[in-house]
Formats: C-alpha cells, sequence, structure tokens
C-alpha cells in the first residue's frame, strides 16, 4: 500500500523557503479549532511521540503578511469576467459567417472597411446554439472518462512531491509530502485508441465538434465556475486527519494519508473573490487515495481535450476538402508534439509554480479546462475555416523555428531537472552552479547560464511556430503569440519574487551572474 510520508524533522529556518500555508480564514471570528488549515508544527514529545501544536497567535500573524497578485479582489473579478468573454470573443470575431476583420477594423488596419466593426461581431451560423443540453452531457462526459481511466490505468509512476509545509514557526515546520498518480500519457493513449477505432467504426465524428464548439465551451464555463466554487467551499471542510491524528500517532500508517487540508500561500487572504479565484486550497484531495484535483485536471482533461478538438477540426477539413492542407498537418503535428511532450515529461508538473506554490482556484480550473482547449485551438480552427495555404519554402521555415524552440525548451528544462534530480548525472556534473543557504543550488552555466527563463524562450519560439501556418491575412490567429508572450513576462516576474522569498541575497547574486530574463541579450 502507498503511504504518505510524513518528514517531521525540523529542518533550520535558514535551509528552507519561506512558503508557508497562512493561517485559516479567521477574520470572521470563527473559533479557532486545530483544524486542517490551522497552521501546525511538529514537536517530538519526550517519550518520541509526535504532536503538533498550534503555532501562537504572534506567531501565526507573521504569516498574514500577503501581497496580493493580478490586482487584487478588483483585478481577480475582471480577469474572472474577461476570461470567458475573450474564449467567445475570438469565436465572434473570427469566423466563417463574418470574416476574420473585426481586430484590424478595430484597430484601424482594414484595408477597406466596407462594414461596421459591429457587424464583424456575430454568432457563427455553422455553430449554433451557444448553449445545449447535449454539449453539457459531452462535457460531463468527456471529463467522466478522464476521471474513469485516471483511476482504472496503472500509474506510470507513482511519484512524490516536494515538501509541503502545513505550517511554520521559528524554523520549525510540519512538512510531508503527498504522493501523486501519474498515468496521463496512458490516459492519451487509451483515449487515441478509442477515437481511432470509434472513428473508423462510424460511431465517433470528430468532425462534429466544430459545430459543437461554442455550445461545449459554454458548458466548458459553466463547469470550470461549478467546479471553483465547489473547492472554495470545501477547502473550509476541517480535515479528518487533523482530528483522528492523535488516536493515529502510534498506529503504523499503511493506507494512504493524503495530510492535511493545506492551504495555498497567498489564496487565504479573506477575501472571497480573490480566494476564490487565486484558489484557496493547495492540493485539493477528498478522498484517501492518489487522486489529486489538480495535478489531474494540468495535465489531462485540458490537453487532450485541446488535442481532440485539433483533430475535429482537421477531420472537418478532411470531409470539406477531400484532404488535408499543409498548414493543418503543420500545427496539428507541432501541437500533437507539445503535449506528448507533457504528457510524457508527466513527472516534471509536480515541481512548477502552479503545483508547488498556487492555489486551485478559478486561475487555473479554467486555465485548464476551458482556456488551453478552445483558445489553444485557434490556429487549427482558423486554418479550417479560412482555406490557408503556405509555400514549401514558409513550410521548412516554419519547421525550423518549431525545432529550434523545441529544443531550446526540452534541453534547458532538462537540464534543471537533471541538475535537482542528480547533480552528478555526467550531462550536468560540469555546469557551474551557485550554492544558496536554502540547500538547493542554482545553475549559473548552461541553458540557465545565458537567461534566467531560457526555457520560456524556446516555448514563445513554438508559439510563432503554431501561428505562422496560419498566413499573414489576419492578426487574430496571432492571438496565441501575443498573449503567450504576455503570460510568460508576468510568469517570470512572479517565478523572480517567489525566488526571492525562497533564496533572499542568494537570488540577488543569481540574478547579478545571470542578467538576461528570458532571450538573451534581449530581455
Ligand atoms: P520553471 O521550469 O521555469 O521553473 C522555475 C523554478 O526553477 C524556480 O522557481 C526555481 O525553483 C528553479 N530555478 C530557477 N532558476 C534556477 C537555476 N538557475 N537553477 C536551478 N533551478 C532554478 O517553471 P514554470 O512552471 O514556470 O515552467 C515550466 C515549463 O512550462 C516552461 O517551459 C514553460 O514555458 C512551460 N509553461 C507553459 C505554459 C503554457 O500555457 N503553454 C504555461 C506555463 C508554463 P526551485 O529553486 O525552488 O526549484
Amino acid at each position: 500500500m502507498v503511504s504518505t510520508r510524513r518528514t517531521t524533522k525540523a529542518p533550520s529556518s535558514s535551509s528552507r523557503p519561506s512558503s508557508p500555508s497562512p493561517p485559516p480564514a479567521s477574520p470572521r471570528g470563527r473559533k479557532r479549532t486545530p483544524s486542517a488549515s490551522t497552521i501546525l508544527r511538529s514537536r517530538t514529545k519526550k517519550n518520541g511521540e509526535e504532536e503538533d501544536i498550534p503555532i501562537s497567535t504572534k506567531e501565526t500573524k507573521n504569516h498574514q503578511k500577503h501581497g496580493y497578485e493580478f490586482g487584487g479582489p478588483i483585478g481577480a473579478i475582471c480577469i474572472t469576467i474577461l476570461l470567458p468573454l475573450t474564449c467567445y470573443f475570438l469565436v465572434f470575431a473570427c469566423n466563417e459567417t463574418t470574416g476574420c476583420d473585426l481586430i484590424e477594423s478595430i484597430i484601424g488596419l482594414a484595408k477597406e472597411k466596407k462594414k461596421n466593426s459591429f457587424s464583424l461581431l456575430m454568432i457563427p451560423e455553422k455553430m449554433t446554439p451557444v448553449f445545449s443540453l447535449e454539449s453539457c452531457v459531452l462535457f460531463l462526459g468527456w471529463i467522466g472518462w478522464c476521471v474513469m481511466l485516471h483511476a482504472l490505468l496503472p500509474a506510470s509512476i507513482v511519484k512524490e512531491g516536494v515538501d509541503i509545509t502545513s505550517g511554520e514557526s521559528g524554523g520549525e515546520k510540519a512538512r510531508f509530502r503527498l504522493r501523486y498518480k501519474l498515468n496521463g500519457f496512458r490516459v492519451f493513449m487509451t483515449t487515441a485508441v478509442a477515437c481511432a477505432v470509434g472513428t473508423y467504426f462510424g460511431q465517433i465524428q470528430l468532425r462534429s465538434l466544430h459545430a459543437k464548439f461554442l455550445s461545449l465551451l459554454t458548458a466548458g464555463c459553466a463547469f470550470a465556475f461549478a467546479l471553483t466554487t465547489f473547492l472554495y467551499v470545501a477547502s473550509f471542510r476541517v480535515n479528518k486527519n487533523d482530528k483522528s491524528k492523535k488516536k493515529k500517532k502510534t498506529r503504523k500508517n499503511d493506507g494512504i494519508d493524503n495530510g492535511p487540508v493545506v492551504l495555498a500561500n497567498g489564496g487565504n487572504t479573506g477575501n472571497v473573490a480573490y480566494d476564490w479565484f487565486i484558489g484557496r486550497e493547495l492540493n485539493p484531495r477528498f478522498s484517501n487515495s492518489l487522486f489529486d484535483a489538480k495535478v489531474f485536471c494540468e495535465l489531462t482533461p485540458g490537453l487532450i481535450g485541446w488535442l481532440l478538438l485539433n483533430f475535429g477540426f482537421m477531420h472537418e477539413q478532411y470531409a470539406r476538402l477531400g484532404f488535408i492542407t499543409k498548414p493543418m498537418v503543420l500545427v496539428n503535428a507541432f501541437q500533437l508534439m507539445y503535449v506528448v511532450d507533457a504528457l510524457w515529461n508527466e513527472p516534471a508538473i509536480l515541481t512548477t509554480m502552479d503545483v508547488t506554490t498556487d492555489g486551485f482556484g478559478f486561475m487555473l480550473v479554467f486555465g485548464d479546462l476551458v482556456w488551453v482547449p478552445f483558445t489553444y485551438s485557434l490556429q487549427c480552427r482558423y486554418i479550417l475555416e479560412n482555406n490557408v495555404d503556405i509555400s514549401l519554402a514558409m513550410t521548412a521555415f516554419i519547421v525550423i523555428v518549431q525545432a529550434t524552440g523545441y529544443y531550446v525548451f526540452r534541453q534547458s528544462n532538462g537540464q534543471k531537472n537533471t541538475f535537482r534530480t542528480n547533480p552528478n548525472d555526467p550531462s550536468v556534473r560540469h555546469l557551474k552552479s551557485l550554492k544558496t543557504k536554502r540547500g538547493t543550488n542554482l545553475l549559473i552555466s548552461g541553458w540557465w547560464g545565458v537567461a534566467r527563463h531560457v526555457n520560456y524562450f524556446g516555448d514563445w519560439l513554438m508559439a510563432w511556430a503554431w501561428c505562422l501556418p496560419c498566413g499573414f491575412d489576419h492578426i487574430a490567429p496571432y492571438f496565441y503569440v501575443a498573449y503567450f508572450g504576455v503570460l510568460l513576462v508576468h510568469r517570470d516576474l512572479r517565478d523572480g519574487e517567489q525566488c526571492e522569498l525562497k533564496y533572499g541575497n542568494d537570488w540577488k547574486r543569481y540574478c547579478e551572474i545571470v542578467r538576461f530574463r528570458i532571450i538573451p541579450y534581449v530581455y
């Protein structure tokens, strides 16, 4: 049986990041019990047993310090409204009924302003209705299918995540590690085989995803709002593990102990709108199983769903034209490669900011389940609806851009991963690194010596390779490259702030040595 490893030995404060979960939402004057969300620290009693004690009020206050991100509560509300609107806007502004001139028209670039801008914003005839029960059932069925496969298929690997801190006090922390069942690649392969067989026997019509796109988007939005609200409310639950912890002390833990409910640092400000958006709970788990809602959503339904939409558009193109165009092949192949890479390297997700730091709120729920599939598939939809084709020379150029981007992305991410997991590996042994008080060293040569987030640069180059096949008639299909550029710059700033908290002056020294943020010699 798999069990959670609970680390109770207190590390020195200097060798650990200061990323404790903040105290429970007590601003409303609720009685504080040593619940899951209460900050506890482990103490070893004289008889060798361990007990958790709540941290004093004075200590706890130190953890209430938080900085709002994303413009605080107002920003969170605006983003919550803007994200779904943007998804709809991209469909209404760029479709087969209206064409794709709206954005150029708005910024005054349209060559001929035959139509007024408003007439360029419409629900596409081929994608009605905007809401249908059938699509809601389809969307729920898709999530259910992924959950079922995740539960039934064996794990490719069961891996421990990073240390999670449920409390901290003067250098003492209650720490544990969760274990994750990772089988996203198997879920993908099983789904691919099921789709291939279903399509062959005429039971699955992937091309129908084009007509259902809008109603599926509506279903996805509704699901994201509902799931986020559920997660927010559920984050206030008192964890049974904590209540029964004392009784269990002497019992050998041979089951799966998912530890206490841990709140995300920064997701527990007491402001409902902000916490709902940013995510209150760090790793929502609702049973003593290895099912982790956040890691599951990060990799499985959204990413594979994105590919299904892409393949649906390719299938529709084939049905319409009798062949598949070069741009359609390119974008499908590149994005397939990206998703397969993410699923193949699934354990790498466990050390990303999304998993280690951010709560599971609307930002991630919507991003994973709606934003990724419905906006990242824009290029394939555009190519289908606009019959784009490109020259062989352009095709070759795009392949080079993709290959370069992928090389930088994979090599840099791989180098850091190897360095962190096995610094004596021959591929990284020769690299220079900066010793830090925190204990984890920072690479200052190799990929991570040329820019602090050179991996983002590789990712952004790939973004160009996904947009260039759409040609240059319209700006809309370049939405991804623009949005992703902003996301990566913002993400770099957020990660920089987190690293400064984690590493203190060592991070400042690192920044002096590695001066560029993302693009060497440019930014
Ligand atoms: P990164 O892989 O960039 O990791 C950042 C962390 O690495 C830091 O917090 C720090 O953590 C560690 N680190 C920083 N500098 C060094 C160094 N010099 N040596 C060793 N370790 C260092 O995190 P992300 O999660 O932001 O990105 C992962 C990948 O996912 C990227 O390639 C990104 O492009 C991609 N991505 C894609 C998105 C998409 O929508 N397509 C969205 C977001 C990300 P610590 O020291 O604590 O280990």
